[in-house]
């Protein structure tokens, strides 16, 4: 189960974590809302209990007046009138607690004998089965049976604490005045029949007792204020006399001269009046804060549900926000580190929280400054920097002991580099020197060699002498020209390098110098024609005889490689500030990765017919330095098999400046 929840995405288990915590809240409202519901429906069931009692009561009333009318009326015969009257009171409260649905008065009719009541009322009209005290207790019965269905005693819930007292007390109230009325009908049928009277008394007591219990019971649980405004009643008012007369006639047990029957009726109906209104009062002051307490409560059941919604939505909106944040910021971190892992610097991670994911974003953070660190150390290294210092992090920081380690081995690598390098520098020095020394040295004797050929020749065409002799010497005279060549070309390379090579600026036709160049070069080939197809006229200020040379070189070059070619094309051409120059053949062609190589000093194509084509690779070098000299540029243009076409281009007023900067 916790591996399992180990290896969970973080997204479920936020969504998990924030869902949990929804759920209880759920439950805890639909708890805390069902119970809220409860209390209202149990008050508002109370409101209605009191309403039932109030009804009840009323019927108690009722029957109370019937049972004296029915006593009455069985006995005189009289007052048909007022008993239907009062038949019609009775009934019409009966149907309105009938018409109810309530559970607690479901079939109180059977239960409490009141369906006996039109058979009785026919006894009593048609004067069958009559005896007058079965009627009274027929009604007494009925009083009682109906005053306990009035029972609904409240549990004592803190919320009904403000009307507690007066709910449970009303009741005993009821069942005072109950037995009060049964008292009082039993003395006035005694003093109104003057039959039996003590036997009456005797009988009664009992329900006197058990009214005096009841009052006992109210003044003990009554409200304060109830009991005070009983004992008032008691002492001052209407009731008074009713209680001194009745208490008096029990502690004495027999009746005195004080009331007649209808004094009687009449005393015991204002005191009665004086109880109920007492009832009465509480009865609608309990319904009156009851109604107060159910609006309160259903206005707290209310609020309740609301707040909750309300919090709900709270935590429904502030889970996801927190889980959309986390997840962000996860983001945030994995994309940075996805960063660090491509190589990447620069991250920025900016308002992280505190906390692990702080913790986080600043190791990141710092991993990046190590790396930026690290990546300038060995840049710095790279460009022979050694200075830099290198701290490791740790025993473990692998990435800092091996830039330190590479920035040791690169030191010693440097220190012997430039050591090999200086060894070098001197022995380019040395060959160098040696090739000017060497240069000028041969150039002197061959010069003589030179000179004494063509006087040696001179003398031989004057003699006319022997034939073998003259061949020999223009052998001779033409290995001589060749060395001589060579020897320049070496000569010039070292005064290039030591940058003693001087330039003469001179203005002169271009267009004729390469005529002239052509000319001299057409002598020396007899097998290739050079043709010259274009010759714009210009006049070009530059070195005349260092020009010549490049053009000579390029056209000798031409007809030694481009052998089996029968023409070589010159053009010159004018565009712009500039001539340019091509000489083209079409001979083997040089490869393409040679093309740039073979400006190099020495550069030779290997496998060119190296010895066919003696040299030592320094023309086109020497070319090259020269045209760049003026201030132009040279190229090859050349494709294997099909020839190459050489360019240079020379401004036609050239800066004297550059000259003379680079002779000097
Ligand atoms: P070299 O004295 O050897 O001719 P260059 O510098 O004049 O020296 O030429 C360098 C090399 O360039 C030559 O050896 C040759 O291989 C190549 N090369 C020069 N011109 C041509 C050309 N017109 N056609 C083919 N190859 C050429």
């Amino acid at each position: 189960m916790l591996i399992v929840f180990r290896k969970l995405p973080l997204t479920y288990k936020l969504i998990l974590i924030g869902i949990i915590p929804i759920i209880f809240l759920t439950y805890f409202s639909v708890v805390i809302y069902r119970e809220q519901s409860q209390r209202v429906a149990l008050i508002s069931d109370h409101i209605e209990r009191v309403q039932q009692s109030e009804d009840l009561g009323e019927l108690v009333i009722e029957l109370a007046r019937e049972r004296k009318f029915s006593f009455q009326y069985a006995i005189k015969r009289a007052d048909l009138e007022e008993i239907a009257e009062q038949r019609e009171k009775t009934d019409s409260v009966t149907a309105i607690l009938s018409a109810s649905d309530d559970v607690y008065l479901k079939d109180f009719e059977k239960y409490t004998s009141l369906d006996q009541l039109p058979a009785m009322r026919m006894n009593i009209d048609t004067g069958k089965n009559f005896v007058p005290r079965k009627i009274l207790q027929f009604y007494t019965d009925v009083i009682l049976r109906l005053t306990t269905i009035n029972s609904s005693t409240p549990s004592s819930h803190t919320f009904l604490q403000p009307v507690y007292q007066d709910l449970i007390t009303q009741r005993t109230l009821s069942e005072m005045i109950a037995y009060l009325g049964i008292i009082r009908i039993n003395i006035f049928e005694a003093l109104y029949t003057g039959q039996d009277m003590q036997e009456s008394l005797e009988a009664t007591l009992g329900d006197y007792k058990t009214f005096i219990s009841y009052e006992k019971e109210f003044l003990a649980k009554a409200s304060p204020q109830s009991i005070s405004t009983y004992n008032n009643r008691k002492k001052l008012s209407d009731y008074k006399p009713t209680r001194d007369y009745i208490d008096r006639l029990f502690s004495k047990m027999e009746f005195d001269n004080t009331y007649d029957a209808d004094a009687w009726w009449k005393v015991s109906t204002e005191g009665l009046k004086t109880v109920r209104q007492q009832q009465r009062n509480l009865w609608s002051s309990v319904d009156k804060r009851m109604k107060v307490l159910y609006e309160k409560e259903n206005n707290y059941k209310i609020s309740t549900f609301v707040f909750l919604i309300v919090s709900m939505i709270f935590v429904v909106i502030f889970v996801a926000y927190s889980i959309n944040d986390i997840s962000k910021l996860l983001r945030e971190l994995k994309l940075a580190a996805r960063k660090i892992s491509k190589g990447e610097t620069g991250i920025e991670l900016n308002n992280m929280p505190t906390g692990v994911i702080g913790n986080l974003a600043k190791s990141i953070a710092q991993i990046d400054k190590n790396n930026v660190q690290l990546a300038r150390a060995a840049d710095e290294i790279g460009k022979g920097n050694f200075s830099v210092l290198i701290k490791p992090r740790s025993d473990n920081d692998l990435l800092s002991h091996s830039i330190k380690q590479m920035k040791k081995n690169l030191r010693e690598f440097t220190a012997q580099k430039d050591k090999l390098q200086q060894e070098t520098l001197e022995l380019v020095n040395k060959r160098d020197e040696f090739f000017s020394v060497a240069s000028h040295e041969l150039k002197t004797p061959v010069t003589s060699l030179k000179a004494y050929t063509q006087l040696l020749l001179m003398d031989q065409l004057e003699l006319n002498g022997n034939s073998n002799h003259e061949v020999m010497l223009k052998k001779m005279d033409l290995q001589i020209n060749k060395l001589t060549c060579l020897i320049n070309d070496l000569l010039d390379t070292s005064r290039l390098q030591n940058g003693k090579l001087v330039y003469t600026k001179s203005s002169f036709r271009f267009d004729e110098f390469v005529s002239e160049i052509v000319s001299e070069i057409q002598l020396t080939s007899d097998s290739t024609h050079i043709i010259i197809k274009k010759n714009d006229p210009v006049e070009v200020n530059a070195d005349r005889d260092r020009i010549g040379q490049v053009l000579t070189n390029l056209l000798t070059n031409a007809i030694r490689f481009g052998r089996r070619s029968e023409e070589i094309i010159v053009e010159s051409t004018v565009e712009g500030d500039h001539v340019i120059c091509s000489v083209r053949d079409f001979g083997e062609g040089i490869d393409a990765d040679q093309q740039d190589k073979i400006f190099d000093r020495f550069y030779r194509v290997s496998g060119n017919n190296l010895h066919t084509f003696p040299g030592l690779g320094l023309g086109l070098y020497i070319a090259r330095e020269i045209i760049n000299r003026h201030g132009g540029s040279i190229r090859v243009e050349s494709t294997k098999g099909c020839g190459s076409t050489f360019y240079f281009l020379l401004p036609i007023h050239e800066d004297d400046t550059i000259i003379h900067e680079l002779s000097s």
